[in-house]
């Protein structure tokens, strides 16, 4: 948990969010800028701040993040059209929150490559 973190304060619930899926070690929840008609973010409760934080004690972490996250896609029915998975990686990369998430993006055709 790190104070000055906008998600681990969504985590502790002092700033609200559109709950997708929840359990002791993954949170997931709606964009609050969708890019996309589906827009969800799952992050690990853990504060890891970008994913080249990650070592080898996240590796279970990390596999099963994309498990939930292939669950909560296929929850949304995004599989049958195709959609995407997006990990932004410091400044060059996008990253405007440095708490590790995955967005799950989908619900019309995606460009490639991004901007
Ligand atoms: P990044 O650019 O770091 O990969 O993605 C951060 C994402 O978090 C952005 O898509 C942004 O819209 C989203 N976001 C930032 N602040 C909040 C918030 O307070 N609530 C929600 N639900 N999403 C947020
Ligand atoms: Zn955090």
């Amino acid at each position: 948990m790190s104070s000055d973190c906008i998600f681990c304060k969504i985590l502790q619930g002092e700033i609200p969010s559109t709950e997708v899926y929840s359990d002791e070690t993954f949170y997931a929840f709606r964009d609050i800028n969708p890019g996309a008609p589906t827009h969800i973010l799952v992050i690990p409760r853990e504060h890891i701040p970008a994913i080249t934080d990650a070592g080898e004690e996240h590796a279970e972490l990390l596999g099963q993040m994309l498990l939930r996250a292939n669950a909560i896609a296929r929850e949304e029915g995004l599989p049958e059209n195709g959609f995407r998975y997006v990990l932004n990686c410091g400044e060059w990369g996008g990253q405007t929150v440095f708490h590790i998430h995955l967005h799950i993006l989908g619900g019309r055709p995606l460009g490639w490559p991004p901007g």
